[in-house]
């Protein structure tokens, strides 16, 4: 027996005074659960986390938030699937994102209660004056003789891009300010802000007076590594294409006869491109895609008019399909009027009236997950754009528009820069110096098809907040029950 217990003083003893590693496994942004060009997906991601966690001597996997919505799996289940991936693969901590109430509060309370990782959501306080039912402000994880805190925070633009209706988020520097001050003074020797927030507000949190230590973040779908020598802030890009772990060394030194906790991080992000898909989590993944498959058969509607979607055609001129789209894209995000890429339609195929739409139809016309955004724009640069739209005709490329909310006419032997002879939107003039709002992809946003006029323009709603197009048009059909698209003189050709 004694030498037992002096075996064990003489264990604990040095265990103090070693310094302690903990691994922080982050991702964030993930709503594609299968792998895409053969990187990411929750397979890939699977085999990455196991190999980490057992290469580490203290880890914690965390997600910072934007996962139950938009992918086409949520548009039957409402998120519940990647609630229960994350759950099979036993995610440690998850913060609330803006996506996460896309489909109400409600909705993000079931979610919550299904997770049986610990949820947080420290500054989204629910219309009881509450936190959200489910969710915890903070939570501390023992790391050897260490004590390490978690504050989760939402972004507060929250309600402008989601449906977050009756949840209202506390400004977040003083809110982790207040949480830091409450960890530490209950033993928390480091404090970490997991945060679904913008690199704007990032910045804030790092160079603010917020408390903490690490911000492990989301939102913006970047990958980030940031260290000052005090503060330490990364984001892992998003899809779980890549992981970023974060080691981090605590210790206690002596400093000035005191005893005093020190850290520092080191990163690393390790992509999941070669890495073998872990069996198990493929299996269940692959089962939620063959659900999907199966809901994508179910019709949704029918359109009483044919549609052509065939390359030349989109490329080419004014076509039904493409004011259907783009009449679901401007309702979808409210917008004066909507413009999209005939390169961006890719069906090749046509419809003949009364055809019946299914959901795979939407997916196979809009095949690259491109999101609606919407932009403030003057009438110059609507006019600028739709002049864009048309120069390259003759060489069909796709940059070709389809429209909603506005009618043009243009002349295809003019000259390029010179072609668009009159535009309208809903019924009277352009007016130059006028602003309007514009439904476009995240594509042409980005200056695709060489939309360059539109990255100068203010952004309403970001890639980050936006739903994709494809689930848009689904639920225009659907909602709409029979659509009857005509060519009806939108972009329309004088000679
Ligand atoms: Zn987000």
């Amino acid at each position: 027996m004694f030498c037992a217990s002096l075996l064990a003083v003489a264990l604990a003893a040095p265990a103090a005074a070693e310094p302690v590693k903990l691994s922080l496994l982050h991702i964030n942004d993930l709503d594609r659960i299968e792998e895409s060009k053969a990187r990411g997906g929750l397979a890939r991601l699977m085999t990455l986390v196991n190999r980490e966690r057992a290469a580490a001597e203290h880890s914690v996997f965390t997600h910072g938030g934007d996962s139950i919505s938009p992918s086409l799996l949520s548009g039957f289940d409402k998120g519940a699937h990647i609630i229960d991936l994350f759950n099979e693969a036993e995610l440690d901590l998850m913060v609330l994102g803006n996506h996460e109430f896309d489909f109400g509060a409600a909705v993000t309370r079931e979610r919550i209660a299904e997770a049986r990782f610990p949820v947080l959501g420290a500054n989204a306080i629910d219309s009881t004056g509450t936190l959200i039912e489910g969710t915890l402000a903070t939570w501390t994880r023992e790391v050897g003789p260490y004590t390490v805190g978690f504050i989760g925070l939402t972004t507060p633009e929250t309600p402008e891009i989601s449906s977050a209706e009756g949840v209202t988020f506390k400004p977040l520097v003083e809110t982790a300010r207040g949480l830091s001050e409450n960890l530490r003074s209950n033993g928390a020797d480091l404090v970490v802000a997991l945060a679904h927030t913008g690199i704007v507000e990032d910045l804030e949190l790092v160079n603010g007076d917020s408390g903490i230590d690490i911000l492990l973040s989301g939102h913006d779908h970047l990958e980030i590594t940031y260290y000052n020598g005090q503060r330490a802030f990364v984001e892992a890009g998003s899809q779980g294409e890549k992981l970023m772990v974060v080691e981090v060394t605590m210790d206690t030194v002596e400093s000035r006869g005191k005893q005093v906790f020190v850290w520092e991080p080191q990163f690393r992000i390790v992509s999941t491109a070669g890495v073998e898909p872990d069996a198990a989590m493929a299996a269940k993944v692959q089962t939620y895609l063959d659900q999907l498959s199966k809901e994508l058969d179910v019709a949704l509607g029918k359109s009483s008019t044919p549609l052509d979607s065939r390359r030349a055609s989109v490329r080419g001129g004014e076509t039904a399909i493409g004011n259907l789209i783009a009449d679901a894209m401007r309702q979808g995000v409210n917008a004066d009027v909507a413009i999209t890429n005939g390169g961006g339609i890719r069906g090749d195929k046509t419809y003949d009236a009364g055809t019946s739409l299914t959901r795979r139809d939407i997916q196979s016309e809009l095949p690259f997950g491109n999101r609606t955004v919407k932009l403030q724009v003057s009438g110059e640069q609507l006019l600028e754009a739709l002049e864009h739209g048309v120069s390259r005709v003759e060489e069909g490329a796709g940059r070709f528009p389809s429209t909603s909310g506005l009618a043009m006419t243009w002349s295809r032997s003019a000259a390029p820069g010179e072609r668009v002879k009159s535009v309208s939107v809903n019924g009277q003039p352009l007016e130059m110096t006028a602003t309007y709002t514009v439904a476009t992809n995240d594509f042409m946003a980005k200056g695709g098809d060489g939309y360059v006029i539109f990255t100068e323009a203010k952004t309403l709603v970001d890639a980050a907040a936006a739903k994709y197009m494809a689930s848009m048009v689904m639920d225009f059909v659907a909602a709409a029950g029979e659509v009857a698209p005509k060519v009806e003189g939108r972009v329309a050709a004088v000679d």
